[in-house]
């Protein structure tokens, strides 16, 4: 028996979640706050932990801030915490 060959992560299929989590964001970098046009979606709990598609899970980053906080995983309590400033944004706007 040969042992199981890694599956290769996983793209978000859902163009509509996609949307989404820009959408919550500002359409910036929830990092570094630059406008892109390239927003890259990434997971704070990583899909290899488990982590899954859902919108509190995911965060907009710009290409430098997504290689930054791949090769610094310990920002991710960081990054939650941002999300968190953000949701609490949006409700003030919506009161
Ligand atoms: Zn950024
Ligand atoms: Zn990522």
């Amino acid at each position: 028996m040969s042992p199981p060959v890694p599956k290769p992560p996983k793209r978000i299929k859902s163009t509509d979640m996609l949307i989404k989590v820009h959408l919550r964001d500002g359409c910036e970098c929830l990092y570094c706050g630059k406008k892109t046009v390239r927003l890259d979606t990434h997971h704070i709990k990583l899909r290899a932990q488990g982590g899954s598609d859902v919108l509190e899970n995911l965060v907009s980053l710009c290409w430098t801030c997504h290689a930054f906080v791949h090769a610094h995983p310990d920002k991710a309590e960081e990054l939650r915490e941002i999300l968190n400033k953000r949701y609490r944004y949006i409700q003030e706007q919506m009161l």
